[in-house]
């Protein structure tokens, strides 16, 4: 975000509902952090000012817990359980319905989202790296899928450099983080007074335009940039950044499955909250009368049982093999669909796993001994 610093602006911390203002005088929903059951969740801002001030979230394999952050800032909290896939991608949703008229014919008819414009503020750097995988599968050339599409053009993205990552951050070995750098309509960076804000598009830039910034001082573009690399720097957790696939896929054998399995309760929450993750079901749901149904697609997870059921037989029939597949799709054969992993180091799955699995001590076993063998 600091590439063309003769274009960053400086927002006063007393003009973020500023911000929020234009974005809803624009016809945006806006959506920003709030607190729900005792996390950070996006949610619809009621007003400009809604959004609250000095949370942090302390996080570690299996625990999150909100705190105090003593410099009362706005983004000083490093990410919540959602990212922006179920603005996205929904987690449940009709594709299709069919009927059946009068002379008894089917008529088939697509059910398309009624989707608003929709802003969300405090995307993070990882966030945008996921939503650029999701776009990658969701909008494939010539393939592209009308529901994803409709709300994804729609949505307008405000991003905030993470200045205190979680100890269970990962995105600074994954490349995709701590500071935006692609794929936002504006990215801004906290500092104690206000915000270094540049914008990413055109659409990010009419709206810092009509907010009649100040150019921001060097000083203020070094302090923000630091701030990027001291959160980097601060992050203890990481994968290795070399490419995991013949590492992880010559090793289906390793005992390191068994013993995960013994932890893993098959619960999903690791595909429900990673951001990159786009399995789904279909299922059909016909009218008593039995004169339509509704086909409709929900979230699913190679955790579940039905998920590796083929005709017959079940490919994944034990833990062992649904964990494997999760984490051997995520970072080995993801490579061959995407040209990259499918982690981008939010570090979500290890906070919110209840039995604390941490894939970068799973990796860390499986490679460790790989290599040695
Ligand atoms: S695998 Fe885990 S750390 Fe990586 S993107 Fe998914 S939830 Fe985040
Ligand atoms: S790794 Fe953790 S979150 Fe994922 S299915 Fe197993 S127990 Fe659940």
């Amino acid at each position: 975000m600091f590439s063309r610093p003769e274009d960053a602006g400086f927002l006063p911390v007393a003009q973020l509902a500023s911000l929020v203002a234009k974005l809803i005088a624009l016809g945006y929903r806006c959506l920003g952090p709030g607190v729900e059951q005792g996390a950070i969740v996006m949610r619809e801002l009621d007003t400009p000012d809604a959004i609250p001030r000095g949370l942090q979230a302390e996080q570690a394999p299996g625990r999150y817990r909100l705190t105090r952050d003593p410099h009362n800032r706005y983004f000083a909290w490093a990410n919540g359980p959602q990212a922006i896939k179920p603005l996205a991608f929904a987690p449940t949703e009709s594709l299709w319905r069919v009927e059946r008229d009068t002379a008894g014919a089917l008529r088939f008819c697509a059910v398309l989202p009624e989707t608003p414009l929709q802003a969300i503020i405090g995307v993070r750097a990882c966030d945008l790296a996921a939503l650029a995988l999701q776009d990658a599968h969701f909008l494939r050339e010539g393939r592209a899928d009308a529901h994803y599409a409709e709300r994804r053009e729609r949505l307008f993205l405000v991003a905030v450099q993470c200045a205190e990552p979680a100890a269970t951050c990962l995105c600074a070995s994954t490349g995709d983080g701590p500071t935006p750098t692609t794929g936002y309509d504006i990215a801004l960076a906290e500092l104690a007074d206000g915000f270094v804000a540049v914008a990413g598009s055109a659409k990010g830039a009419a709206v810092l335009n009509d907010l009649n910034l100040s150019p921001a001082t060097l000083q203020q573009i070094e302090t923000a940039q630091k701030q990027g690399e001291d959160a980097a720097a601060a992050q203890t957790r990481s994968l290795p950044s070399r490419n995991l696939r013949d590492a992880l896929m010559s090793r289906l054998e390793h005992p390191r499955w068994d013993e995960v399995a013994t932890r893993c309760l098959a619960c999903g929450n690791c595909v429900a909250v990673c951001p990159t993750c786009f399995c789904h079901a279909e299922t059909d749901e016909p009218a008593l009368d039995g004169q339509s149904s509704e086909h409709a697609r929900i979230w699913d997870s190679c955790f579940g049982e039905a998920h590796g059921h083929l005709h017959g037989f079940n490919v994944r029939p034990d833990i062992r093999s649904r964990y494997r597949q999760w984490l051997t799709h995520k970072l080995a054969t993801w490579h061959d669909q995407f040209g990259r992993s499918g982690c981008v180091g939010c570090g979500r799955c290890i906070a919110w796993c209840p039995a604390g699995i941490d894939l970068t001590e799973e990796v860390a076993a499986l490679t460790d001994q790989c290599s040695a063998s």
